[in-house]
């Protein structure tokens, strides 16, 4: 980066929000995913206007941007790949306003997701979107990717929480999306498109949420199978029977034994697959729902159901769960591909049971849990990427999954988005025309390509 620049810089944001050192710079070259590559310089705004001149000067530089919340992303989607600036978001991290008389909230991007939610739950009001990263990740990182969470089953996504956005665009000019009121078709919807553009399109600055009130009450489970099978019919038979929960989670084999240390219960050594289930509603629902939760559990063959006694167990179910993904690297495998692939909800039962059969079929160890309510499985592959062969089985493993959901009407991604690692695979899922559209969309948008260069499209 030139002198020059590095010094407008400078006086924009101040010395202590622009960092160059490279003990620095290696904190922001990364995400989940492993991927890394160093930016030049990190610069961490506060406020819509910094962002705006920094935006304005890449832009006359051609300088490359990445916008980044708390990096927690599992698909390179915030690594700096063209070097250029990290622009952390993270210090941006006010709840501006909280309104119980229209259920909603402004705030600025850099808030931690679980933050707000607590902050919400002093009004008695309810943020749903609950991705498993919460305790870290921002609501603008979950407004670029579109995130989703366990109890999306019930209460959706991120997409459907956001009613209005300010952002700031590749020249540094500040636009205003969507309506603070509970309706609006007023011209296009760019708000719906700029949730999941995975800071390619523009950086957000200021989100309106929409809030709920919280529900009275709530009551959650564990259900053990003896297979794949009867855990995903059950997800089926839940739905069937006219039951709406508001979380259910898959866990298979692997998972079950990287948890069962932190489960408050004992577990069967049968056990092969394991459910979460969550209900919510009034009071005097609750008991009747998770007595009809047990029965479809029950009827698809579990051997063994507890509900929680207390909220202390409902909490302990759901720090195993959430505690789940960062411990698969102690089953000490060199490296994991990760793949968050999501099909129709009647479609679960046969796309475990052919990731079974490809994972035997290419000797790739794999390890699948994910918010089955949705379809939505996390399918990780476990295996040694420096060992040539097993990366080409791996690579053939990773087709293979994209290849049988979408054969089953899924998609590559519920919820991670495509960033750098599903960029080979988007047009499998995406038609030519389709993805030209999207190229010029982002050519209007960011016509000298400084947004976040090289991600989502191959
Ligand atoms: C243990 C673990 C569990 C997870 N569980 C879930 C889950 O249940 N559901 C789920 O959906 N995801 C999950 N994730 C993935 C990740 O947490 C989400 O994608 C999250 O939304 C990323 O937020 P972040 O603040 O970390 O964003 P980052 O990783 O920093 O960035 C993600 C993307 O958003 C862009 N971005 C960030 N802020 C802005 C902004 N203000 N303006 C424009 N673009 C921006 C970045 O450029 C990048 O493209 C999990 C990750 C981990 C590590």
């Amino acid at each position: 980066m030139k002198k020059s620049v590095a010094r407008k810089i400078l006086k924009i944001v101040g010395p202590q929000n622009f960092l160059t050192d490279p003990a620095d710079l290696a904190c922001y070259s990364y995400d989940a995913s492993s991927i890394s590559s160093l930016p030049k310089a990190v610069v961490m705004p506060v406020s819509t206007e910094e962002v705006s001149q920094i935006l304005s000067l890449a832009n006359q530089e051609g300088l490359a941007v990445s916008p980044r919340g708390a990096g927690t992303g599992t698909t390179g989607a915030s690594v700096p790949i063209k070097g250029g600036l990290a622009l952390c978001l993270a210090r941006m991290n006010r709840i501006i306003s909280i309104n119980p008389k229209d259920l909603t909230a402004l705030v600025e991007p850099g808030v931690v997701t679980g933050e707000l939610q607590e902050e919400v739950s002093r009004y008695g009001l309810f943020y749903p979107p609950d991705p498993a990263s919460m305790k870290f990740c921002t609501i603008g990182g979950n407004v670029a990717t579109g995130a989703g969470g366990p109890r999306a089953v019930k209460y959706g996504v991120t997409r459907d929480y956001v009613m209005a956005l300010e952002v700031v665009l590749s020249d540094g000019s500040v636009i205003h999306t969507g309506t603070k009121t509970a309706k609006g078709v007023v011209g296009y919807d760019l708000t719906r498109l700029l949730v999941g553009s995975e800071g390619t399109l523009g950086v957000v600055t200021g989100i309106t949420l929409r809030l709920l009130p919280a529900p009275e009450s709530d009551g959650t489970l564990i259900a053990f199978f003896p297979d794949t099978k009867s855990a995903s019919n059950t997800v089926v038979s839940l739905f069937e029977s006219r039951i709406l929960p508001r979380c259910a989670e898959f866990l298979d084999k692997l998972s079950i034994g990287l948890i069962s240390g932190q489960l408050p219960v004992a577990i069967s050594e049968r056990a092969d697959a394991m459910l979460l289930i969550e209900v919510d509603g009034v009071q005097e629902s609750i008991p009747r729902q998770l007595e009809a939760v047990k029965k479809s559990c029950r009827k698809c063959g579990a051997t063994d159901i507890h509900v929680a006694k207390s909220k202390e167990q409902a909490k302990a179910f759901w720090s195993a769960r959430q505690a789940l993904a960062p411990s698969i690297r102690t089953l000490g495998f060199p490296d994991k591909i990760n793949e968050d692939i999501c099909v129709p909800r009647s479609c679960l039962p046969e796309i475990m049971s052919k990731l079974e059969k490809i994972g035997r079929k290419n000797q790739i160890t794999i390890l699948s849990f994910g918010h089955a309510g949705d379809g939505n499985l996390h399918v990780n592959l476990l295996l040694d990427l420096s060992n040539r062969e097993e990366k080409l089985r791996g690579k053939a493993a990773v087709m293979e999954v994209m290849e049988a959901t979408l054969a089953l009407g899924g998609t590559i991604s519920g919820e991670h988005g495509v960033g750098l690692t599903k960029r080979p695979f988007i047009q499998m899922e995406i038609d030519k025309k389709g993805l030209e559209i999207m190229k010029g969309i982002k050519k209007l948008f960011d016509p000298g390509n400084i947004l976040n260069p090289g991600k989502v499209f191959p």
